[in-house]
């Protein structure tokens, strides 16, 4: 199995950390500026759009599609334009080749592919998405725009709960939305929206302003934590940039794999290299989350090409 990130498109959220994120305060500045330097821009952070490419010897699976075309409702939005169809034919892959587009929510920067409006994007995929999602947006302008011309030529695939699709699981995760998805893979665990800033996987109660229901969203955060921390599988979510590896325990970052540097920059791709600051060693309380930024580990591969934009 193969996972690679495609980056569709890089923008800045339009309002601050402080309004977006419920309990964000100076220790998750501090925290950020060392563990994702770069993120906080202006008034905004950066955030990137992920689509994630699953090669298995049994098929080819996109999970997500990202803001779409010029002219999309998410890319009015946000200022910016998709480009995934040209990431997919850099690494080799048409529209007809896709068998699966696993939609981990129907929010317009996660279908901005799905659809042009008229008929699907990838011919020969089921799309697949939970009851509970569908259920949800039903009637809306996403769906309507995006999902509804899925639907109309059978190739929508509504599954409830927990599901094996191929090598991978999809996992219910609810609370960024009702019917919220991860899909866990053995390269990684493709978690959405359910982490949409870096500092939730170190802080998984601060709670994104837009999430549906903040409690359960906290709870599917923690879940996805302890499997990732069990299963020594990164973290990726489709808007924090680079994925996040998560340790069992509360750990002395010196005491991490991968060796003595008391900087997690030293995991990072080329670029890095702030030194941490004064006091950033210090041992994490109990309960606390050890996180450091990682790339896709085993064959897993980048397609990220704006990265150092973020730095
Ligand atoms: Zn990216
Ligand atoms: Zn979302
Ligand atoms: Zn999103």
């Amino acid at each position: 199995m193969d996972v690679t990130v495609l980056c569709d498109a890089v923008a800045v959220f339009p309002e601050g950390v402080g309004e977006a994120f419920g309990g964000w305060g100076d220790e998750q500045a501090g925290w950020s500026s060392r563990v994702v330097p770069g993120n906080v821009a202006g008034v905004g952070w950066w955030l990137h759009f992920h689509s994630y490419l699953v090669v298995e010897r049994a098929g080819v699976t996109l999970v997500d599609v990202g803001v779409g075309p010029a002219g999309g409702e998410a890319a009015e939005w946000l200022g910016v334009s998709g480009r995934l169809p040209r990431l997919l034919a850099q690494v080799g892959v048409g529209v007809t080749d896709v068998d699966a587009v696993v939609l981990t929510h129907v929010h317009l920067d996660h279908v901005g592919w799905a659809s042009d409006g008229v008929r699907p994007m990838f011919p020969r995929a089921e799309y697949v998405v939970q009851r509970a999602e569908l259920d949800h947006v039903r009637g809306g302008a996403t769906y309507l725009n995006r999902i509804r011309p899925i639907e109309e030529a059978g190739q929508l695939r509504v599954v409830e709960g927990e599901t094996q699709l191929r090598g991978m699981r999809l996992l219910p995760t609810p609370g960024h939305t009702p019917g919220h998805q991860a899909v866990v893979t053995e390269r990684a665990v493709l978690a959405g929206d359910a982490f949409v800033h870096p500092a939730q996987a170190r802080w998984p109660e601060l709670t994104y302003v837009y999430e549906r229901d903040p409690a359960v969203a906290a709870t599917s955060r923690r879940e996805l934590l302890s499997l990732a921390a069990a299963t020594g599988i990164p973290i990726a979510a489709a808007h924090p940039h680079p994925t996040l590896n998560v340790h069992p325990k509360p750990t002395h970052p010196s005491a991490l794999p991968g060796g003595s540097s008391p900087t997690p920059d030293s995991q990072l791709p080329p670029g890095g290299g702030d030194e941490p600051s004064p006091g950033s060693g210090s041992q994490l309380a109990a309960g606390e989350w050890g996180i450091v930024p990682g790339v896709l580990g085993g064959d897993g591969r980048g397609v990220c090409p704006v990265y150092r934009v973020q730095r």
